[in-house]
């Protein structure tokens, strides 16, 4: 089938729309092919928490696609953050009242904004990249697991996460095992531990940290609470969808062993959970990968395709800030010239993406895999106490 549109962007996560919708402003014709099925599916289907949004990377994004407006009006202000140990023990308490800078909001309702700024025909969802192909005349076809090839494009955007497809096309590296393993659910606002959490955590972050291991209560924007708990596990532990189906299952196969000797209360919000839990082991890319990265005409990548760490609180925001890059290179070269766009974007993002890889192999071992909080804190600086 020829296409249409002379870029394709591969995926329909934070990056990806937000390329979308610079281009969509710059009225510069594109495609969003995206493998979930529907717009709702990732809703219905998987627990998504919250995310914070920074000044100068995810809310100027949002700025730059005008849609500061109305997330302000979706994300919450001066989220308050508890930090304690794994008996409970308060260490770190921020009220963050009156705190504008790193408002928080809900992964789908971010995704939600992305999507309602772009017309529907230009996201074709269940359209699962398998592999692109470079042709003679310098145009890229895409084929999907599920479609029909789509062939003449000029530019293929891989904003397509961690198992990027497109990513094989310009370097060599895999993402590699960080030897943490996340497991998430919800408490919803009718469980009967409900109450506890709240008094736990009210409308902010309530994170327990342990030697290797934790649980996070995040309050979402409807007042439930995404429940993350995480642990040192070999990489072959992926348990199967029987046991992540109900949050006993999950406890008493692989969490309990993990977590004897926590404070009940806490162990308690986990094993308590609504509904099933999601599996994330987390995966990063390795240092080198980014010198590795060979110039591709017609093929460029952004967010977690490139640069892949364990949740540093960045990524995100790292995510949005390439495709406001891009998109700037790519209106300011014009659309017959997407080599120099891409080139001048990838020379500036490829330092970035060091860094970013590089603060997220600290972040492992200074926090995911810590000796608990007091250690956790000392490396970040962090004070404890009130504030
Ligand atoms: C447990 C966990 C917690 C996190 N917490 C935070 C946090 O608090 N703050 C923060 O900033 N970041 C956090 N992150 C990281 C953040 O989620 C990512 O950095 C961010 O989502 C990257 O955006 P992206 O658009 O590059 O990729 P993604 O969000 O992964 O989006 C990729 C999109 O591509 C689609 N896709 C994938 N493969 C294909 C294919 N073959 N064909 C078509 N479509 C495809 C996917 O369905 C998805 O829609 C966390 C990550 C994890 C794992």
């Amino acid at each position: 089938m020829q296409s249409q549109a002379p870029i394709a962007i591969v995926g329909a996560g934070p990056a990806g729309l937000t390329l979308a919708r610079l281009l969509e402003v710059a009225e510069i014709p594109y495609i969003v092919f995206e493998r979930d099925v529907s717009a709702t599916w990732a809703n219905e289907h998987q627990s998504s928490g919250t995310l914070d949004l920074h000044p100068t990377t995810g809310q100027a994004a949002l700025v730059e696609a005008g849609l500061f407006p109305r997330f302000q009006s979706l994300a919450r202000f001066g989220v308050p953050l508890t930090i304690v140990d794994s008996q409970g023990k308060v260490h770190v308490s921020y009220s963050r009242e009156g705190d504008t800078e790193e408002p928080e909001i809900d992964r789908k309702d971010l995704r939600g904004l992305l999507l309602s700024s772009v017309p529907a025909s230009r996201i074709l969802w269940d359209h699962k990249i398998q592999r692109i192909e470079r042709v003679d005349n310098g145009s890229v076809t895409t084929h999907f697991e599920n479609q029909p090839s789509r062939s003449g494009f000029r530019l293929v955007v891989g904003a397509d996460g961690a198992w990027s497809k497109i990513r094989a096309t310009v370097m060599p590296s895999e993402p590699q095992y960080s030897g943490i393993h996340f497991f998430s659910s919800y408490i919803k606002p009718e469980n009967p531990i409900y109450p506890l959490a709240a008094l736990k955590a009210g409308r902010g972050n309530y994170l327990a940290f342990g030697t290797e291991r934790q649980i996070f209560l995040y309050c979402l924007g409807d007042g439930s609470y995404h429940v993350s708990v995480g642990l040192r596990l070999s990489e072959k532990t992926v348990p199967e969808a029987s046991i992540l189906a109900s949050a006993s299952a999950l406890w008493n196969t692989v969490l309990q062993e993990y977590f004897a000797g926590w404070d009940c209360d806490l162990t308690d919000f986990v094993r308590s959970c609504d509904g099933k839990f999601r599996s994330w082991p987390l995966y990063t890319m390795a240092e080198d990968a980014i010198p590795s990265w060979n110039h591709v005409s017609g093929v460029t990548l952004v967010g977690d395709a490139v640069h892949l760490t364990v949740p540093t609180g960045d990524g995100v925001n790292n995510a949005m800030h390439d495709s406001v890059d891009l998109a700037k290179h790519i209106i300011s070269h014009g659309i017959n010239d997407l080599e120099s766009a891409t080139l001048a974007y990838e020379e500036a993002m490829r330092p970035r993406a060091v860094k970013t890889i590089q603060k997220g192999h600290w972040m492992t071992h200074h926090m995911f895999l810590a000796a608990g909080a007091e250690e956790m804190l000392a490396a970040m600086g962090a004070d404890g106490g009130e504030a």
